[in-house]
């Protein structure tokens, strides 16, 4: 089993109103199967509504299934004991980095999450500094975060997670309020967890361009998983990405026009570099 695997999860949001009598249900996550990997890098697409959230939320045990299970590291997260444990494998990093910082200086901040857990003083220090140096903020451990900017806040929340020492990160759309700098920042700290420490990335986000170095990815539309493959066989496929709304890169765009138009080249071209190379120029 791998560190993260949901068996046909469904999860419904009953809809009340003021009287408290049931209006109707929605349902976020309609039977989603799927197994990630230690290791793996793997980013979660889909249009706003999709269920990408929802389906989040159950991998940190936030929400319980209302059919299905979901596992993390093989902890069934409907067992009360485990969620504790749970939170610990699996740390979770959200869109507004704003809601997650708490501290008056970074490196108390990053150091909450083992302060809780009851390490050892001395432990924490050296978790604080590895995991500061990991997202490239350690020249900061002594400013207050309200001085920085979302991206350098963003990878202290990041550096928080770390610091627990989570096999698994999930990031839902950690990018989503950032500048273009700021999100070149955290993309490249979170590949470097993957990367470097090994840590597996469960990465949502709407921007396509933030998941052509996944290993795997997933596309969602009305709760389902709706496509999955590697970014180039995603990549590939166009004209279903457009039909779920999806904002397909320039580049990839343009080769599939090329392609249309006769030109020989291959499925799925990713970056400019690979586009200019398969064009021989
Ligand atoms: P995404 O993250 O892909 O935008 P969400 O998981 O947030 O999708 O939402 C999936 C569906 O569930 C949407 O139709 C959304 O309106 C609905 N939904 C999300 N949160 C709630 C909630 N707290 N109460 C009721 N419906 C919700
Ligand atoms: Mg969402």
């Amino acid at each position: 089993m791998g560190i993260i695997k949901a068996k046909d999860l469904v999860y419904e949001y009953i809809r009340r109103d003021e009287d408290g009598n049931v209006e109707g249900i929605n349902t976020a996550v309609d039977h989603v199967s799927l197994d990630i990997k230690q290791g793996q890098f793997i980013a979660i697409l889909g249009h706003n509504g999709s269920g990408k959230s929802t389906l989040a939320k159950h991998m940190n045990a936030i929400l319980n299934p209302t059919e299905g299970t979901l596992w993390v590291d093989g902890m069934d997260t409907n067992e009360e004991k485990n969620i504790w444990n749970i939170r610990q494998t699996a740390g979770m990093v959200f869109q507004n980095p704003d809601n997650q910082i708490i501290g008056q200086v970074v490196e108390e901040d990053v150091g909450f999450g083992p302060e809780n857990m009851g390490i050892p003083t001395k432990e924490i220090w050296e978790r604080v500094e590895e995991s500061l140096r990991a997202v490239g903020m350690y020249e900061f451990r002594k400013h207050s975060p309200n001085k920085l900017s979302g991206g350098q806040k963003q990878r202290i929340s990041i550096a928080g997670v770390l610091a627990m020492h989570p096999k698994c990160i999930v990031l839902d759309e950690p990018t989503a309020m950032l500048d273009p700098s700021g999100r070149k920042e955290v993309i490249r700290a979170v590949r470097g967890l993957n990367d470097v420490e090994g840590i597996t990335v469960i990465l949502i986000t709407h921007y396509m361009d933030e998941i052509i170095h996944a290993d795997k990815v997933f596309v969602m539309d009305k709760g389902k998983i709706a496509m999955e493959g590697t970014p180039r066989e995603i990549f590939s496929q166009v004209e279903k990405l457009q039909e779920l709304r999806l904002d397909v890169p320039q580049v990839t765009l343009l080769a599939h026009e090329l392609k249309k138009q006769g030109v020989k080249l291959p499925d799925g071209i990713l970056t400019t570099k690979e586009l200019i190379a398969a064009l021989g120029i």
